[in-house]
């Protein structure tokens, strides 16, 4: 599952290629329009003709902004969304949803095997979309507030791993990014969050800033220098998340591992009380 420092990959390469260009037409599969939360037939009809002007994160929904003003796209891409931008001649997959023809002889499709993705295309998304109006604020926000995120975190009295990948209590964290914070502050991911100090919490924050800071800068370069494609999560880089068995780059000791409910948390006894 993407996590915000590959979303915010994927929102720079998107802008870059979309922004300027208009969608001339538009080809939606009918056998993959399950994606589509907008009436199918009306999809084609309502983005024709305008404009890309930016594109925008908020979590891990993906927000496409028209120079019209109006009704934006927004595609939660889930577990299997994908973006190919090519050109109209490029041969088509059949994972492909639909494809925006754009202006230059250009496409950008979504390719989705699994059908997990979610496009909608709404003026209030707050209103239109569950997930969306249920969403906390970014990560990286700067709006974010140490005092906010505080006050946020009053709210949560399970383990503090479960607290940081909850969408509603902050936006963009999942499994592997939640190791890697919890990591950097020294804290285990079964603590409860009702049992940190105000130390500790202030550690929690920045230790989330930083690390996501730090991993959207590492992700681009990477994908700068051709090591990092764009929908696949390449983690090599990563310091706890995954690296069962080796020992912990801070204190030697091994790196412990727990499975539950199909995932696997990694984190250090020796360095994380
Ligand atoms: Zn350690």
């Amino acid at each position: 599952m993407p996590e915000l420092p590959e979303l915010e990959l994927l929102r720079i390469k998107l802008a870059e290629f979309l922004v300027g260009r208009s969608i001339i037409a538009v080809v939606v599969d009918p056998r993959r329009q399950v994606v589509l939360r907008y009436p199918p037939a009306d999809f084609a009809r309502d983005v024709t003709g305008r404009e890309f002007a930016a594109v925008e994160r908020h979590g891990k929904f993906l927000e496409f902004a028209f120079k019209d003003g109006g009704a934006r796209l927004i595609v939660n891409p889930m577990l299997g969304g994908r973006f190919a931008f090519c050109t109209r001649a490029a041969p088509e997959l059949p994972s492909t949803c639909f494809t925006l023809q754009l202006t230059g002889a250009m496409d950008v499709r979504l390719l989705d095997a699994v059908q997990m993705a979610r496009v909608y295309l709404t003026d209030d998304p707050a209103q239109d979309i569950q997930s969306y109006s249920d969403t906390g604020p970014d990560a990286l926000d700067p709006a974010l507030t140490f005092e906010e995120f505080e006050r946020r975190l009053k709210r949560h009295r399970g383990e503090i791993k479960n607290a940081l990948r909850n969408q509603a209590f902050v936006a963009g964290i999942g499994n592997a990014y939640s190791d890697e914070i919890l990591f950097a502050a020294r804290i285990r991911p079964l603590r409860r969050a009702s049992t940190l100090k105000p130390d500790e919490r202030r550690t929690l924050y920045d230790a989330m800033r930083s690390t996501l800071a730090h991993a959207v800068e590492t992700v681009r370069s990477r994908y700068a220098a051709g090591k990092h494609p764009l929908h696949k999560q390449d983690r090599s880089f990563l310091r706890i998340h995954a690296k069962n068995k080796t020992a912990c780059p801070r204190c030697g000791h091994r790196i412990s591992s727990i499975h539950s409910g199909g995932e696997t948390t990694y984190f250090c006894r020796g360095c994380q009380l």
